[in-house]
């Protein structure tokens, strides 16, 4: 007899099952358009040559102890990552209205300021787009929110934003609830709102009394631009709601496994950053007492030195622009092939990701077929194709689409 007994197997996360299928299958042009991570135009991970000669200067450095960071992370870190938010003019930061926080990456912060305000502003009602990032929704339950509900957002008939949709179920929210909005490069879909659009998403949401907790996964990887990548943000903050925004390096510097991120606090008055500061302070003790060090200096350095942040900016420039490549080929292929259906989406989405419209069987049969692995939704990571596999992948899916 054991003591576990009771416990229940839980069901599989479908991102690393498919990623784990990918890596277990023998077949020789096998493709992995699972995982949302960054491959090189041979299929390989790429760490950013600046991170590298990072790491190397860090690794000869004898100053660099193991000590502990303090509870809510490394200042240099949580300030440059503030400044590349919101912009290091923003009369916010003058004004010491804003402030970062060393997270365990995207994550780290979505779990962390979704309990801060569940525990000290006391929301309850949570908001995420449909479809969103699959794991929206458990961070905010296990966050201690108890009314989780979706907003429309993904229109298949157009492959589109269902603007009215959306502007509708905002209408309908009740008065502070959290509305989880995706900064750029939106997961799954890859369709941010336009700028009017937006606009229209802040006049109702300060009608309605919601509060803006905005996800940031992809600065700088959308558009190759930082700024124009944290514009709706910014234009919040112009705005002048509060809001808080949760920042990850996993996927604009490759740190994927390191853990970095950030929670940028924007309030109204400079006097309650103290109190603010100090309850994000008992949530982080009792959760892992305090970050992880390596990632954040790498970021740090590299944020506050003016020749290694040009070089990184490269390097983001171009991963976006592969990532843009790889759209336009795969989509010029589907047209020389004749596919039935338009392919325009692929190229009007931005970001990692492709909702392809392809149907849950349709994504089955590629896996099955073909070896192409891909989400059940028939999202696709437009970095899992290059040069040597997207005439492969095309016809694949004009297979699956006429059969
Ligand atoms: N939010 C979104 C929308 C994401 O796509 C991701 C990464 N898949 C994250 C948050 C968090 O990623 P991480 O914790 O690795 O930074």
């Amino acid at each position: 007899v054991s003591r576990f007994e009771v416990v229940e197997q839980g069901p599989p996360i479908e991102v690393f099952q498919l990623n784990k299928l990918f890596i277990d299958d023998s077949f020789k042009n096998k493709v992995n358009l699972t995982v949302g991570a960054y491959r090189d135009e041979n299929g390989k991970p790429w760490v950013l040559p600046v991170v590298r000669k990072t790491e190397e200067q860090m690794a000869a450095d004898q100053s660099l102890l193991h000590e502990y960071l303090p509870v809510l992370g490394l200042d240099q870190f949580t300030a440059a990552s503030v400044s590349m938010l919101l912009g290091e003019d923003n009369p916010v930061i003058a004004a010491g209205r804003a402030f970062g926080i060393q997270t365990l990456s995207g994550t780290g912060g979505l779990r962390v300021g979704s309990e801060f305000l569940n525990k000290h502003l006391k929301y309850t009602t949570f908001y995420y787009s449909d479809p969103t990032w699959e794991n929206h929704h458990l961070v905010f339950m296990n966050s201690g929110f108890t009314t989780p509900r979706t907003y429309r957002y993904w229109d298949p008939k157009t492959r589109a934003i269902d603007f009215d949709g959306l502007i509708e179920d905002l209408k309908n929210a009740p008065e502070n609830s959290v509305i989880i909005l995706h900064a750029c490069a939106h997961n799954p879909t890859g369709i941010d709102p336009t700028h009017e659009q937006w606009e229209k998403i802040a006049d109702v949401m300060e009608e309605r009394k919601l509060f803006p907790f905005f996800d940031s996964a992809y600065q700088g990887f959308a558009s190759g631009d930082l700024d124009r990548d944290a514009w709706a943000v910014r234009y919040f903050v112009k705005r002048g709601f509060e809001l808080v925004c949760a920042q990850s390096y996993a996927k604009n510097f490759g740190l994927y496994n390191e853990r970095v991120g950030n929670l940028t606090i924007v309030m109204s008055d400079a006097k309650y950053v103290a109190a603010t500061k100090s309850q994000l302070t008992w949530i982080v003790r009792g959760m892992y007492s305090n970050p992880p060090a390596h990632g954040a200096r790498v970021v740090a350095t590299v944020l506050s030195n003016k020749q290694l942040f040009d070089e990184w900016r490269d390097h983001i420039k171009y991963m976006s622009s592969r990532v843009i490549q790889m759209r336009e080929a795969l989509r010029s292929e589907l047209i020389k092939l004749g596919t039935p259906g338009n392919w325009d989406h692929i190229v009007k989405q931005i970001g990692l990701f492709s909702y392809t419209g392809l149907t849950q069987r349709q994504s089955d049969y590629l896996i099955q077929e073909y070896h192409i692995y891909l989400l059940r939704t028939g999202r696709i990571n437009i970095c899992g194709l290059n040069p040597g596999n997207v005439e492969y992948v095309a016809k694949a899916i004009h297979d699956a689409v006429t059969k």
